[in-house]
């Protein structure tokens, strides 16, 4: 099963993307390139794109909807981490919802999270 977030990108198009300075300093354990950052207070910095009126972040590689992913995944923000595609565990995400109800895609559903390939179903009668 391809992962519904791999086919959406939504949520990295909607929202500002807000955090403290501290995640893109190498030196506190940061791990955000400060680069792809800038300055929104004293405390906190924004991926780049995601201010705009029409926000899509920095990072973001890809189509939305068709094939879309984080291009620093494994150091991207703490909120970015915390952002949960809705059912994947069981709950709905009101912010993935919000996400990929914006770009006019259907929120995920717990049918989503099916894999195919795991249908024990008995085959259906052949024909003929
Ligand atoms: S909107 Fe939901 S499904 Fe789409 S990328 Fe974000 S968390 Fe994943
Ligand atoms: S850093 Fe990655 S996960 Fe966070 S908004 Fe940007 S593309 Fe999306």
């Amino acid at each position: 099963m391809v992962h519904p977030c791999l086919r959406c990108g939504a949520c990295c198009a909607f929202f500002r993307i807000a955090f403290h300075w501290s995640e893109t300093d190498p030196s506190l354990s940061g791990t955000v390139p400060a680069e792809l950052t800038e300055k929104l207070d004293p405390h906190r910095v924004v991926m780049r794109g995601t201010q705009s009126k029409q926000p899509r972040c920095i990072a973001l590689k890809g189509t939305i909807g068709e094939a879309a992913y984080c291009g620093i995944h494994p150091i991207k923000p703490s909120v970015c981490r915390e952002v949960e595609p809705s059912w994947e565990f069981g709950r709905h995400s009101p912010q993935c919802d919000k996400g990929r109800i914006a770009h006019g895609l259907e929120p995920l559903t717990p049918e989503d999270w099916l894999d195919p390939s795991n249908d024990d179903s008995p085959p259906l009668p052949q024909s003929g």
